[in-house]
């Protein structure tokens, strides 16, 4: 009998009425007639009640102590399912994807609607996210977010839409599968896995993420270049494939002396480009100057990318190791796959 281990977190499946206090676990689990006292259907379910907050309260820390957890429960051969709100759904799912091995499949999924409301799809969610996780076939694939009967991979998975139950796309890339009539089916694989060896991730690293828009004037900019101690690490979310105003590109050049200046983009789908633009503020500016490109990844991922490679010895007294970012990124990216 296969053997799944559900960890709940809170967000939107637990909050019914959608005050503060939040239905526990068990609660949760009991929506879906899920009992953990004893076997359910063809699996055995075991849950733990982890955290009952917003996900937008998660922090570094209770995600670290959650990578551990599952880590362990992975380990022990059971596979794992993650129930938490969608606000932030993707970065707990990339999180995981960096730093744990999917011997057994890791699922991430939730709910858009409150289990009061009508239409509550926390329960259904929760059923298709036990069926992937109990399924050998979906082993190896990285971690993977289930919602509204699709299966992503964490890298491109993305709340797409305020309120939808289909919020969650894969854009730039599609879904890895679908689940049909309570069975998962694979429709693709990812080409290359997100985990490129045992990343750590330290709370304790701090990198900033500095999205752009139109008529920044770099006041923003300058609470990182006036104090670069307090940060390991930069990502900017720039324009199209990689573009910055020209007098962006001085301060960011200097500050790579210092730290790993990650540039993505802030469309939300496709890679950064390294030579179509050559003016003043263009990727191939930046790149010359020092930058790393994110490829694919959407900014917060790259991100959390960069922290884990800080919390894995990329940075060291000497400086950060600059190659071996590159390299994490470009790894990502598809490029040069034989
Ligand atoms: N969607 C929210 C979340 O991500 C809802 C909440 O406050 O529970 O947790």
């Amino acid at each position: 009998m296969a053997r799944v281990t559900v960890f709940t977190l809170g967000g939107t499946i637990s909050a019914r009425g959608g005050d503060a206090a939040r239905m526990s676990g068990a609660e949760v689990l009991a929506e879906l007639g899920v009992d953990t006292a004893g076997p359910s259907g063809t699996t055995e379910v075991e849950l733990r009640d982890f955290r009952r907050v917003p996900s937008s309260s998660l922090t570094f820390e209770d995600l670290t102590a959650l990578a551990d957890e599952v880590a362990r429960t992975v380990a022990a051969g059971s596979g794992v399912v993650v129930v938490q709100g969608t606000d932030t759904l993707e970065e707990t799912a990339f999180l995981l994807d960096l730093v744990c091995t999917t011997e057994q499949p890791v699922v991430v999924t939730g709910a858009m609607r409150r289990p009061d409301l009508p239409g509550a799809d926390g329960p259904a969610n929760l059923a298709a996210a036990l069926a992937v996780a109990a399924d050998p076939g979906c082993r190896e694939l990285g971690v993977l977010v289930v919602l509204a009967d699709e299966i992503h991979a964490a890298r491109f998975a993305h709340k797409a839409h305020t309120t939808s139950v289909a919020t969650f796309a894969s854009p730039g890339a599609g879904p890895l599968g679908v689940v049909v009539e309570g069975e998962p089916r694979l429709l693709l694989r990812p080409a290359v896995a997100s985990r490129l060896c045992p990343l750590r991730f330290d709370p304790d690293v701090r990198v900033a993420l500095l999205t752009l828009s139109l008529g920044d004037r770099g006041d923003l900019l300058e609470l990182v270049t006036e104090r670069p101690e307090r940060y390991d690490g930069l990502v900017v979310a720039a324009f199209g494939a990689g573009h910055v105003p020209a007098w962006f590109v001085e301060p960011l050049a200097a500050l790579t002396e210092r730290m790993p200046v990650v540039l993505a983009s802030r469309t939300g789908a496709g890679a950064t480009l390294s030579h179509t633009y050559r003016s003043p503020g263009s990727e191939y500016d930046l790149l010359h100057r020092g930058l790393i490109p994110a490829g694919p990844l959407a900014p917060a991922k790259a991100r959390l990318l960069l922290h884990a490679l800080l919390s894995s010895g990329a940075k060291g007294p000497a400086g950060y190791d600059r190659p071996r970012i590159s390299a994490a990124f470009a790894h990502l990216d598809g490029a040069g796959l034989a």
